[in-house]
């Protein structure tokens, strides 16, 4: 039996995986992400590739249509909405889930031809914040840091970050790392006692959104106990007096922590040369998010604890193609390549090499803007790709009745029967992993390959196809003349080519004479590179920036919700909603409470609560743990109205954002909680 060398569609850390025809999977010994290694997600592959509930042909309000009268009528909608309303009457709302030249057309395609920035994705929920505190230290969207380096630290400092659930794959690599090395410490700070718990050293139990005070106190520490790198401050760093004097001014007990575990962990960070802090969604989904990055990385950055072997702050992202999204500028504030939408000279040089009639000269909406614009009836054209957001986003009942008001609606899934689908009036049917061919990056910048080893099935059609089939029916003809997704990676490669005269991170020339169909696993500007060993970061002046941030005036609320995933469902469990051993694990939608919180509520294990807020109520079964806090919650987001019918928990969750990078902070939301009564 043929093997397909691919790469696994779940999260970040990217691992390799080898796939029979017939739905045999392995991890692939020789990927650099995993070698060989798969978690339980991965592992089950293969149980999700059924078609059944399969989106296969397209649909017209309701009814099967052929391709061209969908694409037809999809392409007259938006070519009518922009002639009439103009082009920023028009959104697309994409997926970290796409593959990079899915991407990269659609970015194509509403930046220089429709002539708008309105393209966001649900990477906006995923590390937007990482992005963002990455431009103001570093000039750039960059993470400095390789895989290699979680073998290679003294501490790991996990923050916001449930590992051992979220990217299994790099907590088994660590996990064997310390087993190794005993004198390896890892440090666990989160609200909530999770799996990634159990191997830390040190569980730093701070309260919801303390972060920045935490970061705020270690700085202050070191600069108040002469551990600073002073020569690599004067010669490569702006800001560092602002950013100490500001965390000096910060009250570190604001975390949430006792005097005792602050000074241990202050120790500990001081006196070990190489610490990698590694962050996902804790710190990145909070109303402070961007702020909570730049704490950290001005730890790192007054102490040069950054581009060496071991030593770094380290952004995980959360989805699959989350990085190569980035890259291509899938993001409403971003051009491709990594170059600057509010840049006139960026702009022009993407403008000549896409030849397009226009280019977009302001950011457009950011995902929670978008859906407010859908509500407030500026947006009258809205393609929804590979995602559902009428139940992933924060107020999610809002975000509904903000879909169902937008005159025209058409999605692209694999999927049939979606909260989104049952909004839209055209359904394309869209080719899942497994039937596609492109290329994802990791979170380590590694780019690799996701291969087709099944038959597309029905007439389903690639993503990057789709779109550029409604661009040539739009009259966009020739730039959307793609025969093969190796077309759009060597354009992709050509326009960083192009730029190469503009000082960025991006650099593709490695892959310039790759041979698409061999491409193996590389990482870009190359193999095993760190950025920022040499002190040269992208600001004009070559120098990174400290931030001074102030810490949040923490929530008052008696219950603080905190929402995340269970390790063994992916987002809204489209596919490892289709294993049964998946659902094993957990069953039915849950909530977390403490057991004294339970007892004042009258609330026994196994009983049924209600978590409500001004946005919705969720009725959810009550798991009762010390793992939260008291005054704490935690509940998973992966249930959807058509698996539950209890209510969703992002029915619950405020559409309160970061304003800087406009992430949902989903981390804390202000609810009531108590015993459920049948009326
Ligand atoms: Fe897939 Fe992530 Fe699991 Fe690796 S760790 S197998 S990429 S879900």
């Amino acid at each position: 039996m043929s093997v397909t060398r691919t790469t696994c569609p779940y999260c970040g850390v990217g691992c390799g995986v080898l796939a029979g025809a017939d739905g045999t999977i392995k991890g692939d010994p020789d990927h650099p992400a995993n070698f060989g290694r798969l978690c339980s997600k991965g592992a089950a592959l293969g149980e999700t590739i059924d078609l059944e509930g399969r989106l296969l042909h397209p649909k017209v309000n309701g009814a099967d249509a052929d391709w061209d009268t969908a694409l037809d009528l999809v392409a007259q909608k938006f070519s009518a909405a922009i002639a009439e309303h103009g082009p920023e009457s028009v959104a697309f709302y994409a997926s970290g889930q796409l593959l990079t030249e899915d991407y990269y057309v659609a970015n194509k395609l509403m930046k220089g031809f429709i002539g708008a920035a309105n393209i966001d994705t649900n990477s906006r929920l995923c590390m937007a914040s990482s992005v963002a505190g990455h431009k103001r230290a570093f000039g750039t969207d960059t993470v400095p840091g390789i895989y290699a380096d979680l073998e290679q630290a003294e501490l790991i400092v996990l923050v916001g970050s449930n590992l051992a659930w979220c990217h299994p794959v790099l907590y088994q690599r660590i996990a064997a790392a310390k087993e190794a090395r005993p004198g390896m410490h890892v440090v666990n700070i989160d609200p909530r006692r999770t799996a990634t718990t159990d191997l830390a050293d040190m569980h730093l139990q701070i309260a919801p959104d303390g972060d920045i005070a935490l970061f705020n106190g270690l700085l202050a520490h070191l600069a108040d106990t002469n551990k600073l790198d002073a020569a690599f401050t004067k010669n490569h760093v702006n800001g560092t007096s602002a950013a100490i004097d500001t965390a000096r001014a910060s009250d570190p007990s604001q975390s949430g922590l006792t005097h005792q575990e602050l000074a241990n962990f202050f120790a500990l960070w001081a006196r070990t040369k190489r610490v990698i802090t590694i962050y996902s969604q804790g710190v990145n989904q909070a109303s402070c998010g961007t702020d909570k990055v730049n704490a950290i990385l001005n730890c790192h950055l007054a102490t040069g604890r950054i581009g060496h072997p071991g030593a770094g702050p380290f952004s995980v992202t959360g989805q699959p193609n989350a990085m190569g999204g980035r890259e291509v500028g899938g993001l409403a504030n971003m051009l491709a390549n990594h170059l600057e939408l509010d840049n006139a000279e960026h702009r022009q040089v993407v403008q000549e090499f896409w030849d397009s009639p226009t280019i977009c000269t302001k950011p457009g909406l950011k995902a929670v803007d978008l859906f407010e614009a859908c509500a407030n009836g500026k947006i009258k054209v809205l393609w929804v790709i590979s995602t559902n957001p009428a139940v992933s986003l924060p107020d999610s009942d809002g975000v509904s009745a903000a879909i169902a008001k937008v005159p025209f609606v058409v999605t692209s899934d694999i999927m049939e029967k979606t909260d989104t689908n049952d909004l839209a009036h055209v359904l394309l049917p869209a080719t899942g992993w497994g039937e596609k061919d492109g290329t994802v990056t990791n979170s380590e910048r590694r780019i690799s390959r996701q291969r087709a080893f099944l038959p597309a099935p029905g007439s389903t059609r690639p993503d990057w196809k789709i779109l550029s089939d409604v661009a040539v029916r739009m009259g966009f003809g020739d730039a959307f003349d793609y025969q093969k997704p190796a077309d759009i990676f060597a354009e992709y490669v050509a326009l960083d080519k192009a730029a190469s005269h503009i000082a960025r991170d991006l650099d593709l020339s490695i892959f310039a004479d790759a041979d698409y169909a061999r491409l193996i696993p590389t990482q870009w500007p190359g193999n095993d590179h760190r950025f920022f060993a040499n002190g040269r970061f992208f600001h004009p002046d070559g120098k990174a920036r400290m931030i001074a941030v102030t810490a949040p005036v923490l929530s008052k609320s008696r219950f603080t919700l905190n929402t995340g995933r269970n390790r063994d469902q992916w987002h809204t469990m489209t596919r490892t909603g289709k294993s049964a051993r998946l659902c094993a694990h957990f069953a039915e939608p849950y909530v977390e409470v403490n057991p004294t919180d339970a007892a004042e509520l009258g609330v026994t294990p196994g009983a049924l609560m209600t978590v409500e807020s001004i946005y919705g109520r969720a009725i959810l079964r009550a798991l009762v743990t010390s793992r939260v806090a008291q005054g704490q919650l935690f509940a998973p987001m992966h249930w959807t109205r058509q698996r539950t019918t209890t209510g969703t928990v992002n029915s619950v969750t405020a559409p309160r954002v970061d304003p800087f990078s406009g992430q949902p902070a989903l981390k804390s939301n202000a609810v009531t909680a108590q015993l459920y009564k049948a009326k």
